[in-house]
């Protein structure tokens, strides 16, 4: 077998990994990256992208329904599926190049294969062929991101499918199912009913979106009954069966019937056939402890993003923990903050910096909060966009900003401000136009 010496090698080339790579490469570093299938990982070719250029397209479709009440008259408004698709596929294309040409210039070495460790100094990567290559390293960092778990009870159907499975049908159903009230499933239910499914939303616990306050709630809620989505919580679904014509099953009394069955129950960290073990690296099922260096328990080798244990499965998560890994590796004294703003992409959009009064409560801190609402600013009127609110939340003994919830137009965009006036932390949600601020 074929052994090259890299000074880093990084697995997996999502948010976590080719921004490692690249912040390696910037400091010097020989890097090689092994990348299994697709440079850009699960955000760039079946996530935080393809989701939102969907979004887009039906909020856009929306928007053009409603101008009328903007003086603007647009007849027989349409959309063509298909091209959206293609025009996802672009978008996509596109963006894996610039990381290809980025990691080109600065001579990282892109490996396609599988990669394993063979030792805490060497990987062995399998390509497509079956061959093996070897790639020394001093420091590896591993960045395999998550995959979407299914819950055993549902049969196998191709009417049954996962955020991937959804994105690769070429037509939209009639009638959706959507299992699961996090920021995925709730994602999925709003673009598919701004395109006119008919959505049926069901969540186990008793509300969608657990970690954001009841104001904020029940405007996605209002926003959910407009759009016909029918949502179901303190709700277990079973009895699922799929045939030609559809997918059923019952929640208590209440049947429910769709074309497609989303399912969007939760992510686990892709740790199987890593060869962990024969690098000393100590995991579970929640994924690799790291500490605030993303050090795991090997000294030589790092983990960041989905992988690891406790990560929000953000991107700009996996990529602040992939910087913080590089720039420790070359010897700068690098650490990863305590919070990142996180979003829901719905409408109204919902973004949250620090703590919302729920999480506040459920630590037993006390505070106080002050409410800003879109209906007094004049742009949201203009746009027509008046619904929502920002909510600071202040720490009730220091008077400290300890949170920021926006519930309304353009929360993802708003929030990065937000998030440096709480922590002085720079690093915007992704994807938004924030991110061209920092490069
Ligand atoms: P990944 O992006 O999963 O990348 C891991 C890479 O490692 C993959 O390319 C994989 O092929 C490769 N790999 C795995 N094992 C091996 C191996 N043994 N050898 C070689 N390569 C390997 N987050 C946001 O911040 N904003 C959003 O709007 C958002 N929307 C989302 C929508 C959906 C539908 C989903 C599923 C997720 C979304 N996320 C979003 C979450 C975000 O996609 C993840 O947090 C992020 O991709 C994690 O980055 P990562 O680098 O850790 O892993």
């Amino acid at each position: 077998m074929a052994i090259s010496q890299y000074d880093v090698a990084v697995i997996g080339g999502g948010p976590g990994g080719y921004p490692a790579a690249v912040r390696a490469a910037v400091l010097g570093k020989r890097v090689a990256l092994v990348e299994a299938d697709a440079l850009g990982g699960e955000c760039l070719n079946r996530g935080c992208i393809p989701t939102k250029v969907m979004l887009a397209a039906s909020g856009l479709y929306r928007r053009m329904l409603g101008a009328a009440a903007l003086g603007v008259v647009a007849d027989n408004v349409r959309f063509d599926y298909g091209k959206i698709l293609r025009n996802r596929a672009a978008i996509v294309s596109r963006l894996q190049s610039g990381i290809r040409q980025v990691l080109a210039a600065l001579k990282v070495d892109v490996v396609k294969g599988v990669a394993s460790f063979a030792s805490p100094n060497e990987l062995a990567v399998a390509d497509e062929s079956g061959r093996s290559l070897g790639i020394a390293f001093a420091n590896a960092i591993i960045a395999t991101g998550s995959s979407a778990t299914r819950p055993p009870f549902l049969p196998e159907s191709p009417r049954i499918v996962d955020s991937a499975g959804f994105l690769a049908l070429d037509s939209l159903p009639a009638s959706l199912i959507v299992i699961g009230g996090g920021a995925i499933g709730c994602e999925f239910a709003t673009l598919a009913a701004q395109f006119g499914s008919a959505v049926t939303l069901v969540e186990q616990a008793d509300s969608i979106l657990p970690d954001i306050d009841d104001d904020a709630r029940s405007l996605l809620l209002e926003s959910f009954a407009s759009l016909g989505v029918k949502v179901l919580t303190g709700a277990t679904l079973g009895d699922v069966e799929a045939d030609a014509d559809g997918v059923y099953g019952c929640v208590g009394e209440t049947e429910v019937y769709g074309d497609i069955m989303l399912v969007a129950t939760g992510r686990r960290p892709r740790i199987e056939g890593l060869g962990l073990e024969a690098a000393g690296i100590v995991a579970d099922n929640a994924g690799i402890p790291v500490d605030a260096q993303c050090r795991t328990s090997t000294a030589n080798i790092f983990a960041v993003g989905d992988v690891t244990c406790g990560s929000p499965r953000l991107a700009n998560w996996a990529t602040m923990q992939g910087v913080v890994a590089a720039e420790t590796i070359a010897g700068l004294k690098a650490s990863c903050g305590e919070f990142i703003p996180s979003c829901v992409f719905t409408n109204p959009e919902i973004a949250v910096a620090g703590l919302t009064e729920t999480m506040a409560a459920r630590s037993g801190i006390a505070v106080r909060t002050a409410k800003g609402y879109f209906a007094w600013n004049g742009r949201a009127l203009a746009e027509g966009e008046g619904r929502g609110f920002v909510k600071r939340v202040y720490d009730k003994d220091s008077g400290r900003l300890v949170g920021v919830e926006i519930a309304g137009p353009r929360a993802s965009e708003l929030i990065a401000q937000a998030s440096v006036e709480i922590c002085g932390n720079a690093t915007p949600p992704h994807p938004t136009f924030s991110e061209v601020l920092f490069g």
